[in-house]
């Protein structure tokens, strides 16, 4: 259990202990914070390699790291124990090298024309579905004088990103005639599951089978790749023969459930990495029958108190939150009352105290999770973090490097 003890923050607000250090002078001053837990990330890692065996961990930061921040949520996952970095755009993982990050990075989404040879000059592994990327590859070896280190992906079903089984071959082929010619090294063969969150789902033992049918053929052609990687968390923790050599771990080690079927975060042992908190920006007493927020799609059943979060959906809160996100305030858990704003949601109170510049918990710590509010949203917890807009500041809490 947290500690519960309040303390004094700034305007002798009460605010949690353990996240009495989020509140910097500049999230107190926008009245909200995401505060992120970088002793979770970690944790969460060190979880998700107990059950894994001696598999590589590949921490997924793209999209700023679900949300969390690039920069400091890769530092602290090579510290917990990951060797690779996952982004989805090259730029990602170029910011991540500009930055000074090291570890192996990949980057695997990529259209004509991106920045192969930036990659390449930066030791980025970049990954290739197709010829005209491998194309493309080989002139920024040749501009560049660098080897470029490919991971060659297969679309085994998601029928996303990858070359299907007609064209394996030809690009297996084409990929080892550039090895031939100095100029590319496959490193890597890799594809990505559809249905990893229903292990039980046929698709993902189809997709073993053709994967494992690709590898066969990448073999024959004379590859060598090191790191064979299909599973993401939901992969890595539900189905054990998807694991291979490296598994792509990202919502997992945000400390959310990667689909129930695989279990809540609390059952795998997942700590929130995330938690999103405000500072009430009004508390006034209002009578029975008051509507309340655009629409009027709440109305007081009696005389409370309403309380406004200075949160809304240019934060990223979702709107489909109207009347059902759950909210810690006042000691007690509240839905939000009514519509979400583009800026603010108001909450009911009821008889409780409260007081301007009180903290409330949107979720994370000891308040709801990012899971409730995807439940109460209908979506997925991914969505709910990653959406977090950038008016929001983050806090970073536990930085060791
Ligand atoms: C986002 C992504 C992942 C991480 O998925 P999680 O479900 O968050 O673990 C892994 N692989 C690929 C290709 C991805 O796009």
């Amino acid at each position: 259990m947290r500690d519960t003890e309040r303390v004094s923050a700034r305007h002798d607000a009460p605010v949690d202990v353990a996240y009495a250090a989020a509140w910097t002078s500049q999230a107190c001053a926008r009245g909200a914070v995401a505060a992120i837990d970088l002793d979770a990330l970690r944790a969460n890692i060190a979880t998700v390699r107990e059950r894994i065996g001696g598999v590589e961990v590949m921490a997924v930061v793209k999209a700023d790291a679900y949300g969390h921040g690039l920069e400091a949520c890769a530092r602290a996952a090579l510290d917990g124990g990951a060797t690779w970095l996952g982004v989805a755009l090259l730029d990602e993982a170029i910011a991540l090298r500009d930055a000074g990050v090291g570890g192996q990075i990949l980057g695997w989404l990529a259209v004509p024309g991106s920045r192969w040879g930036d990659c390449l000059e930066r030791d980025i592994d970049v990954s290739v579905s197709a010829s005209w990327a491998l194309e493309e590859v080989r002139a920024a070896a040749t501009a560049t004088g660098r080897l470029a280190r490919v991971h060659l992906k297969a679309d085994t079903g998601l029928s996303r990103s990858g070359a299907t089984p007609r064209d394996w071959s030809d690009l297996v082929a084409a990929a080892h005639a550039a090895e031939v010619e100095g100029l590319v090294e496959v490193v890597g063969v890799w594809s990505h599951l559809a249905c990893a969150d229903t292990p039980s789902h046929p698709s993902v033992a189809a997709q073993i089978s053709v994967f494992e049918a690709a590898l066969t053929v990448a073999a024959q052609a004379g590859l060598r790749p090191t790191v064979r990687h299909l599973a993401n968390s939901a992969g890595a923790l539900g189905v054990p023969s998807a694991r291979f050599d490296l598994v792509r771990l990202g919502i997992a080690m945000y400390g959310l459930t990667p689909g129930d079927d695989i279990g809540t975060a609390d059952a795998l042992g997942l700590r929130p990495v995330m938690s999103l908190r405000a500072r009430l920006a009004s508390v006034k007493q209002v009578p029975g029958g008051s509507g309340v927020s655009y629409g009027h799609d709440y109305v007081t059943g009696s005389d409370t108190t309403l309380g406004l979060v200075p949160l809304g959906y240019a934060d990223g809160i979702p709107r489909a939150a109207c009347n059902s996100g759950p909210v810690l305030a006042a000691g007690a858990l509240r839905t939000v009352a009514g519509r979400v704003c583009m800026d603010q949601v108001v909450i009911d109170l009821g008889d409780d105290d409260a007081a301007p510049g009180d903290e409330v918990v949107l979720f994370g710590g000891e308040g709801p999770s990012a899971d409730d509010w995807a439940s109460a949203c209908g979506t997925i917890g991914y969505e709910i973090v990653t959406r977090i807009g950038p008016r929001v500041p983050r806090v970073h809490l536990g930085v060791t490097s």
